[in-house]
């Protein structure tokens, strides 16, 4: 069976931890979407891990990490990544790279560079990684799968034509210096080198896996309020991040996900531009940001400060609802204990009136935050195994989010690491 793991929110919910913990249990876990745009932060016994391509399942020798179709595959940066977790002493892991999956090019790092900079104030907050020109050049057709790396002659006739159309745009809209299609069809072939030993029929393989009775776990990137079509458009990412995506992104039956468990963390937290209708500013914020996460809330792909809100249960709701989740994991809960009370963002107020359903971006611009407070519990709570044990304040604010978004919060996060973690029995 399959299970999907993904975010409800603007990403950085703490779904590598979950997808750590819970590929204890599994056989293969899949990244089916996004690129090394994004970063999850895995504590585990071998260190403190920071991931932004390798599937979060490469710490254990039973699993097998696979990229699927759907991804942004970054080569050089996914070896230097694989590399890099081998030299700490994770045994290596069992990889294979879906000869569908399609690769980012050494221009669309620059195009994404180029546009930030044309775009100056109103740039999009673009991590820089290409992944934009990688999505827009894939669905114009003009994208490279790694299997076209194996057909040499088609591959670089393919260069010349494309470098043709991207001088085009370099020369007059970036002022910038030329492609030359040589240079790019010599780094392809050290690709090639790199990733021939790994390449295969994912679709296939998780076909005969599923029969086999395997179980599969796909790994979202970022969360529903970063989906294209379904979030804060246009400050979005370019590729799916819906549990819904994971049957295309890996190639699997869509019926054979039985499990979405959509990550939410306690309280709010975003990267780039776009509006944040909970957000917090200030001591109170730098506070949070300082004790946030295990180590901050800083990005893990750039290192800038994540902007901070209190939770918001508008945005939570839809964002569990668009995922279609049969369970919440609800983390990074005990970085709260230090607050005598939590606001909780309920409803956004809109020209007058107050809603509870997630609005489209120009409304979601306009919207301002209705909050409840909550009493705090003011302990630590790591180390607790039990729910029943957490402090009855903090079970009150769990059961109040749990009321709010509608979902069932069977998992409870109260620290960074794989055993950190509260059961609920529902
Ligand atoms: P992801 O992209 O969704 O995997 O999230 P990130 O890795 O960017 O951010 C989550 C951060 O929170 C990481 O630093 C994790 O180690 C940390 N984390 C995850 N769960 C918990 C938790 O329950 N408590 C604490 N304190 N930190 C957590």
């Amino acid at each position: 069976m399959v299970k999907a793991i993904v975010g409800a929110n603007w990403g950085d919910e703490g779904k590598g931890k979950i997808t750590d913990m819970m590929a204890q249990e599994a056989d293969i876990i899949v990244r089916f979407q996004g690129g090394a745009n994004a970063g999850h932060t895995i504590v585990n016994d071998y260190g403190k891990f920071a991931l932004h391509t390798l599937p979060s399942g490469v710490f254990y020798d039973h699993t097998t990490s696979i990229i699927g179709n759907g991804v942004a595959l970054n080569i050089p940066v996914f070896f230097k990544e694989y590399n890099e977790v081998v030299s700490r002493g994770v045994p290596a892991p069992k990889i294979m790279i879906s000869d569908r999956a399609q690769m980012v090019m050494p221009y669309h790092i620059l195009f994404d560079q180029y546009e930030e900079e044309r775009l100056g104030g109103k740039s999009f907050g673009s991590t820089k990684s290409g992944i934009a020109p990688f999505y827009s050049d894939k669905y114009a057709k003009i994208g490279f799968q790694v299997s076209e790396l194996f057909d040499e002659e088609s591959l670089k006739e393919k260069v010349e034509r494309v470098c043709e159309m991207k001088n085009v745009t370099l020369e007059h809209l970036y002022h910038k210096p030329l492609l030359n299609p040589d240079e790019i069809y010599a780094e392809l072939m050290e690709y090639k080198k790199m990733v021939e030993p790994y390449v295969g029929d994912v679709s296939l393989y998780l076909w005969n896996a599923l029969q086999e009775g395997k179980e599969i776990l796909l790994e979202g990137q970022l969360g529903s309020l970063k989906d294209p079509d379904h979030g804060i458009y246009p400050m979005v990412t370019s590729s799916s991040t819906l549990a819904a995506y994971g049957a295309i992104g890996a190639g699997v039956p869509p019926y054979e996900i039985k499990q979405i468990i959509t990550v939410c963390k306690a309280y709010s937290s975003a990267v780039g531009a776009g509006a944040f209708v909970s957000e917090i500013f200030g001591d109170e914020a730098d506070e949070l940001r300082r004790r946030g996460g295990d180590g901050g809330e800083y990005g893990a792909t750039t290192g800038r400060p994540r902007r901070m809100g209190w939770f918001d249960c508008v945005a939570s709701k839809y964002g569990c609802r668009i995922q279609g989740t049969t369970d919440v994991a609800f983390t990074v809960l005990d970085v709260l204990g230090y607050l005598d009370e939590i606001p909780v963002c309920t409803g956004y107020e809109i020209d007058g009136k107050i809603t509870t359903d997630f609005p489209t971006t120009a409304l979601l611009e306009k919207a301002k935050p209705v909050l409840e407070v909550l009493p705090g519990w003011k302990c630590d709570i790591r180390g607790i195994r039990k729910y029943e044990e957490l402090p009855e304040n903090c079970r009150k604010y769990v059961e109040f989010i749990e009321e709010k978004i509608g979902f069932p919060i069977t998992m409870v996060s109260n620290g960074p690491g794989r055993n950190d973690i509260i059961y609920r029995n529902r």
